[in-house]
């Protein structure tokens, strides 16, 4: 795929860019080496000190780096703000947090291993390769970079093809916070060329973002190389509304659910399971609401919904959509693209499902939600737990019974409930099945990528 930014909003080309050629790749990982040395003899307190820096950038540039991602990959300029600020304070997160998370474990009594004393510590493993989604150009980098480099570990990023400008945006960033000079390097390389990358001895793990067929590539390459590796997948996420709910409000925030990011997040509600006493009346809600979505130029203050980052994504997204109508599905609202230059697709509502038609197997990417009516919870967690994904989930009720069912009994990764799911600094993130394995943010994601090291002493 060629490395360029097409304005997904004109559907043209606005700038393309080589690629780094093998002895750029070499210098590169040298530089993401020699800069692990200098890292991980510096101090939490140094480490915190760039991390703010490097937040205050983003901050003061919120305006400039927003506009460029809303460019490259079309989400409303407001939710590009949103993830430019989103970042800083996941960096400032670690900044405060990174010492305490990593601190040495006692063991509270070291007789019981015949020691004087035993206790574990958390050290940084070196070069990290990162392999990131356009989806969230910033924010999928900077929640594994921030934690990385705050454990002394350093980082390569080999982004998305689609997303060269963000990716170089990040390549400078950190130094310019006062991290040494490598600490974070972008590599502008193919999928084709990650391999050689992880099988490099200097590249001691790897973390992937994005499809489930990239990351069974990169971790069975990972997996025979014997290196670490994280992977955050696709999800069809769940989003189930029992009859005790507030209607209103999770008719409002399925609507929210399904069509931030121009409906392009793993974590998404994609699946709308009603309860057949309010099936009807949250049906019509969700489709009025849906309907009603202001879809345009993303750099339109106005705009909710903008183009799909690419025509591919948009075209695929449009044959789910057909095949289930094929086959018989009912559209409330949408189920086409708008006669429009760009990858515009509009909002859509999609009913009457069976299980032979993709659209319910396959991770729709883009503004469409499938909806079912169910009998009862029973059959809502059926079907809930059918696909091969277990990122997140939702839940609407006020019955604690129902509450405690859900919670215990949905295959994911999170449960919200009354709520949608969103990724927080201070939440563990990640999936089961066939959405990886791993975990991001808060405690776990700094311990990721760190050796924890057992002392005994006699
Ligand atoms: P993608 O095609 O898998 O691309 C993601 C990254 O992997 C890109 O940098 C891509 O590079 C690279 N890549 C693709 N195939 C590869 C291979 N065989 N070997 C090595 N690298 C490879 O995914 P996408 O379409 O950009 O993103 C959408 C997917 O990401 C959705 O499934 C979404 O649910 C998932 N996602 C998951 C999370 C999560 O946290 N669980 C978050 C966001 C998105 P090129 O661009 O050069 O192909």
């Amino acid at each position: 795929m060629a490395i360029a930014t097409i304005n997904p909003t004109t559907g043209s080309t606005e700038q393309t860019f080589e690629a780094h050629d093998a002895a750029e790749v070499e210098r590169r990982i040298a530089e993401a080496q020699a800069a692990f040395v200098a890292l991980k003899s510096t101090t939490y307190a140094q480490r915190g000190e760039w991390m703010r820096a490097t937040a205050e950038i983003l901050e003061a540039e919120v305006d400039d780096v927003a506009r460029m991602v809303t460019i490259e990959m079309g989400k409303p300029l407001g939710q590009s703000k949103g993830e430019v600020l989103k970042c800083a304070k996941n960096m400032r997160f670690y900044a405060d947090h990174a010492e305490e998370f990593l601190a040495d474990e006692k063991l509270d009594d070291p007789s019981s291993v015949n020691a004087s004393s035993a206790w574990t510590r958390y050290e940084p493993l070196g070069v990290v390769l990162a392999v990131m989604p356009w989806n969230y150009p910033l924010w999928q980098v900077v929640r594994f970079a921030a934690p990385a480099l705050m454990a002394g570990n350093t980082g390569l990023l080999k982004h998305a093809s689609n997303v060269p400008q963000s990716a170089l945006y990040l390549d400078t960033v950190f130094e310019r916070g006062g991290f040494p000079v490598g600490s974070f390097r972008t590599l502008l390389i193919g999928s084709r060329e990650v391999a050689a990358v992880i099988e490099d001895s200097r590249v001691k793990a790897v973390t992937l973002t994005g499809s489930e067929p990239a990351g069974r590539s990169v971790a069975s390459i990972a997996g025979a190389a014997i290196k670490k590796a994280v992977l955050e997948l696709g999800g069809s996420d769940p989003f189930i509304v029992m009859p005790s709910a507030d209607l209103e409000k999770a008719a409002e925030t399925a609507v929210k659910a399904r069509t931030s990011n121009n409906g392009q997040s793993c974590i998404a509600g994609k699946r709308f399971l009603a309860h057949t006493d309010i099936y009807d009346e949250f049906a019509r809600l969700f489709a009025e609401k849906m309907a009603a979505l202001k879809v345009g130029d993303p750099l339109d203050d106005a705009t909710e919904v903008g183009p799909l980052a690419t025509e591919s994504g948009r075209d695929e997204l449009a044959e789910l959509v057909d095949d289930a109508v094929a086959k018989g599905a009912t559209v409330l609202t949408g189920g086409t693209a708008p006669d429009r230059p760009g990858f515009f697709y509009e909002p859509t509502v999609v009913s009457g499902l069976t299980d032979d038609m993709r659209l319910v197997m396959e991770e729709a990417f883009g503004p469409v939600a499938t909806l079912y009516r169910v009998a009862d919870r029973e059959e809502a967690l059926k079907i809930a737990n059918q696909t091969t994904f277990g990122l997140s989930s939702a839940v609407w009720t006020n019955d604690a019974d129902d509450e405690a069912f859900f919670v215990k009994s949905l295959d994911a990764g999170a449960v919200f409930i009354n709520g949608m799911t969103v990724s927080y600094p201070e939440l563990p993130f990640g999936g089961i099945k066939d959405s990886g394995y791993g975990r991001e943010l808060a405690a776990p994601g700094i311990r990721e990528f760190c050796n924890l090291k057992t002392v005994w002493k006699g």
